[in-house]
């Protein structure tokens, strides 16, 4: 990507991102790739995020980057929601998820106080607007801006074009399939088959609240002037020459974003702080045999019963690889004595064969490492874009929203996954203490996790079309690569967008 040179205008985007990890994490690469190249970029974050990632913002800021990081008030008391409550992953229930949209929404008081104010003290004004697809107001607020909305996307192009291509055919699948029945999404130029509940978000979003904010943000993107997406072209090229075909937008991937250049300090300070030294992690790693260790984790947001943790855990067992098991549930945290006291016991009768992370992860950095060799994942795009990207296969467990589609995507297009046999989605987000809910047997992941990791033909080749996808996304990011190349184009289009504009109140004031 260019850097700053005498023709970059000083234009400014200013970054919205939607106050949850697999969002909040990529977007944060945007911004700072953006700045990289030259514009300002204000990136709007809250106390609670900001003290989570304050590592990243100083590293930031310390190498000279045009870019800020105010830090506005989030109006989480205002809807109900315990003080501090700023981000998805920090919702205590279900039910207060609804009230957490909420409070994103009302959030734009605070960034409209904000501008005000910012442009009294003689800031430029914002020349774009890069906001999360979700907050679908930033779509109204960039026309009384009178600047473009980029409607930023945290999940894989071809979630994004089935997305279209089911709602284009919504009615005929209606009326031909039941909810568990699967069928071929039309217009792909492969069978794909899903189910209804495979595909409508899980039946947490049959929430009529959750549907009406679903339509706002397809309403808010129809609004915006592009789409900008963390994969790159090559990845998923029929998807996105599909997805701009119906959407009829202009679609800019800008990825992966984990391989942003960056030292081993700001690779594992992603998201927030690690719950484990990183420097025991790459110790344990660096006495692993290339290509020998398993990760697995699940993101930031999806958790599991007591009974399913036991499961897994049993199979990872039996299975007999060694293993980094991210147990979220086990968080310092997260007050779950039960599953404290089962964990403890686990890490005795494995001992050095798995290394137990309890809380947050430095996941890009593990994944990196040159001893992991597969990656059991619940397929959200950041994680799942993660391991393309350091050419890693996966084992795929998808829970709701988008990941059974980018399940379909890593086993049955790119054939990187061996699919662990998950059929329905589940229901649980939050910590769902009292629930007995078991998706996955032990036999279930001991037999993915052999098929995944055994070496022998199937896996040979698995891991060598990882490995080609690998090289292809360093290409894509690296100078002149697809991804770097889009960067350009989007401060290109946002700068001439700007001159034009400011070409017009000229001519308004000479009249
Ligand atoms: N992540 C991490 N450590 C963890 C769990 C998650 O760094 O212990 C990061 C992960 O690398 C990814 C993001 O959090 O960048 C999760 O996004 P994803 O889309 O995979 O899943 P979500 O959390 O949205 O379900």
């Amino acid at each position: 990507m260019s850097s700053k040179t005498e023709e970059t205008p000083c234009i400014h985007f200013l970054i919205v991102p939607l106050m949850a990890q697999g969002h909040s994490i990529p977007m944060l690469d945007l911004a700072r790739l953006l700045a990289g190249a030259g514009p300002l970029v204000t990136y709007v974050t809250t106390p609670v995020n900001a003290a989570r990632i304050r590592p990243i913002i100083d590293s930031t800021v310390f190498s000279g980057l045009s870019i800020r990081f105010p830090e506005l008030r989030f109006p989480a008391t205002d809807v109900g929601l315990p003080d501090g409550c700023e981000n998805i992953d920090l919702v205590p229930s279900f039910d207060l998820y609804i009230p957490f949209m909420k409070a994103l929404s009302l959030f734009q008081n605070s960034l409209k106080d904000f501008l005000r104010d910012d442009a009294a003290a003689g800031s430029p004004p914002p020349s774009c607007i890069i906001s999360d697809n979700f907050l679908a107001w930033t779509t109204p607020l960039a026309s009384s801006l009178g600047v473009p909305r980029l409607a930023f996307h945290g999940t894989s192009c071809f979630f994004l074009a089935c997305t279209l291509l089911l709602q284009q055919h919504r009615t005929e699948i209606e009326g031909a399939v039941t909810e568990k029945e699967s069928f071929a999404i039309p217009g792909l130029p492969q069978a794909i088959h899903v189910t209804k509940s495979q595909v409508s978000w899980g039946s947490n979003y049959s929430d009529p609240e959750w549907l009406i904010l679903l339509e706002e943000a397809q309403a808010a993107e129809r609004g915006s002037a592009g789409v900008v997406v963390n994969s790159f072209e090559e990845l998923e090229p029929w998807y996105f020459e599909t997805y701009r075909n119906l959407s009829g937008k202009e679609v800019w991937p800008f990825g992966p974003v984990s391989l942003h250049k960056e030292n081993v300090e700001t690779k594992a300070a992603r998201g927030k702080a690690s719950a484990v030294d990183k420097e025991h992690v790459l110790e344990w790693l660096n006495g692993q045999a290339s290509g020998s260790v398993l990760l697995v984790s699940f993101g930031s947001v999806s958790s599991k019963s007591f009974r399913q943790i036991v499961e897994l855990g049993s199979g990872l067992e039996a299975a007999g690889w060694p293993f980094i098991w991210v147990v979220k549930e086990a968080a310092a945290d997260s007050g779950w004595p039960e599953v404290e006291e089962w964990v403890a016991e686990f890490e005795r009768k494995v001992g050095e064969r798995g290394l137990v992370i309890k809380g947050w992860a430095p996941q890009a950095m593990i994944l990196s490492h040159a001893a992991v060799g597969g990656f059991m994942t619940h397929c959200g795009w950041n994680s799942t874009l993660e391991a393309i990207a350091v050419g890693v296969p996966m084992a795929t467990w998808p829970h709701f929203a988008d990941q059974f589609l980018n399940e379909k995507l890593v086993v049955e297009v790119l054939k990187v996954g061996v699919e662990i046999g998950v059929e329905e989605p589940t229901v649980a987000f939050a910590m769902e203490k009292g629930s007995e809910e078991v998706k996955v047997g032990r036999e279930m992941v001991e037999k993915a996790v052999v098929r995944l990791m055994d070496d022998g033909e199937e896996r040979k080749e698995r891991r060598a079309r990882a490995r080609q996808l690998g090289r292809l996304a360093a290409a894509a990011m690296a100078e002149g690569g697809s991804s770097s190349e889009n960067l350009n184009n989007i401060i290109s289009y946002i700068s001439e967008n700007d001159k034009r504009k400011k070409l017009k109140n000229l001519e308004i004031q000479k009249i």
